[in-house]
């Protein structure tokens, strides 16, 4: 708690002053929930108390307009309450069922110019909820790709599966723009990653002057960046120089020094990887594994990857055993099944067995490359 009759500025506020009564009132205290229809979810409390839910899917990047429109939407149905879920999806609750038509119908009411809901409800069960992903080309050094625009197409073409259940299990999907992966790709059912496959350049004429060279060469976890000299006009200069074949593309040495930058039109791309999720009551968590080693950025509209993650998941739903998740179903059959029955080519940037000594100076080498 902040100490008291202080609003701290050193961090959010207690999360507990933003509970809605009904929620603080039987926190710790639920006897189950339901899910009553794609995006509509029940809570019943051990007092009897009731908690209804509706998800709608959230956009990729928020105007302070579109946020407005979200707090009025909680102001006027939830008692100014609302919440952001894990996958971005935005929860608006009520605590009777006499509220939920008129939230429901309000939301539904909510459209674009072009007529596309604002506020789709949906995402929750054996379907496929809101993407996950990282925003690398607003703020960040080392994206290898858009991650807005490729987790857009993606949406678009299994929005289907937002608004129902028929999937097996849920399926969760996630993309980051480098191999940071600050967007849960490990742990989701699909993840898209986005890959450099070319050794920075090297801006000599500013090395010395945007760069502590020793924080770069310390940057690389391969030991490829060395300190030089180079002659510019009739200067030597201190700069770096770069062990081609030692780099690995991870961009390190760029987030220290702007003077190597990566991001390159032919090199960039994207990967997928399948399998990956969190644990739950009766699971443990499952990594992913990389299925589709390289595919370009394809700007607007990504038609390779979407056309590949679509088939990837039409044929889990078509194979898969009810409650079996796409990690699982892959385990049981095999993974050559999987590349069978989905007619993904099966390559050697794929092996990913680290407990097979056969493998160890293959994967885990510098000279393991995309
Ligand atoms: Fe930056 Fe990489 Fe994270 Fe994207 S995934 S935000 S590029 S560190
Ligand atoms: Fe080293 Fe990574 Fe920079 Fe390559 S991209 S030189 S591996 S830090």
């Amino acid at each position: 708690k902040p100490m008291e009759g202080r609003i701290t500025d050193i961090g959010p506020r207690d999360y507990n002053d933003f509970l809605p009564p009904v929620i603080a009132k039987n926190k710790g205290k639920w006897a189950y929930h339901e899910i009553l229809e794609p995006g509509v979810l029940v809570h019943v409390a051990e007092s009897g108390d009731k908690v209804f839910t509706v998800r709608v899917g959230a956009a990729r990047l928020m105007s302070v307009t579109h946020i407005r429109e979200i707090c009025e939407i909680a102001d006027k149905h939830c008692g100014g309450h609302l919440r952001f879920t894990t996958r971005n999806n935005v929860e608006f609750m009520v605590d009777d069922e006499s509220k939920l038509a008129g939230l429901k119908a309000d939301l539904a009411s909510r459209k674009f110019a072009g007529g596309s809901n604002k506020f789709p409800i949906g995402g929750t069960g054996a379907g496929i909820s809101n993407i996950v992903h990282t925003q690398g080309w607003v703020h960040c050094h080392t994206p290898a790709t858009d991650a807005s625009g490729p987790v857009k197409a993606i949406m678009d073409t299994v929005f289907d599966d937002f608004q129902n259940m028929r999937m097996p299990a849920p399926v969760r999907i996630a993309l980051a723009c480098c191999l940071n992966m600050c967007g849960a790709v490990h742990c989701s059912d699909i993840g898209v990653v986005g890959i450099h496959r070319k050794p920075p350049m090297i801006d000599h004429e500013w090395t010395d002057q945007l760069c502590e060279i020793p924080l770069a060469v310390a940057s690389c976890p391969t030991a490829a960046v060395r300190p030089t000299k180079v002659e510019i006009g009739d200067k030597k200069v201190n700069s770096i120089a770069i062990k081609n074949e030692r780099c690995m593309y991870c961009g390190n040495c760029y987030t220290m020094c702007p003077a190597l930058p990566i991001s390159d039109g032919e090199g960039d791309g994207l990967l997928i990887m399948v399998g990956g999720k969190v644990s739950n009551r009766i699971s443990q968590p499952m990594f992913s594994k990389v299925v589709v080693a390289y595919i370009p950025n394809e700007m607007p509209r990504w038609p390779s990857l979407t056309e590949k993650i679509k088939h990837i998941i039409e044929v889990y739903a078509a194979n898969a055993r009810k409650y079996e998740r796409l990690g699982e179903w892959a385990d049981r059959i095999g993974w050559e099944k999987f590349f069978e029955l989905t007619g993904l080519e099966f390559t050697h940037h794929l092996i990913d067995d680290f407990r097979d000594p056969a493998y160890y100076t293959w994967r885990q080498s510098t000279q393991f490359k995309f």
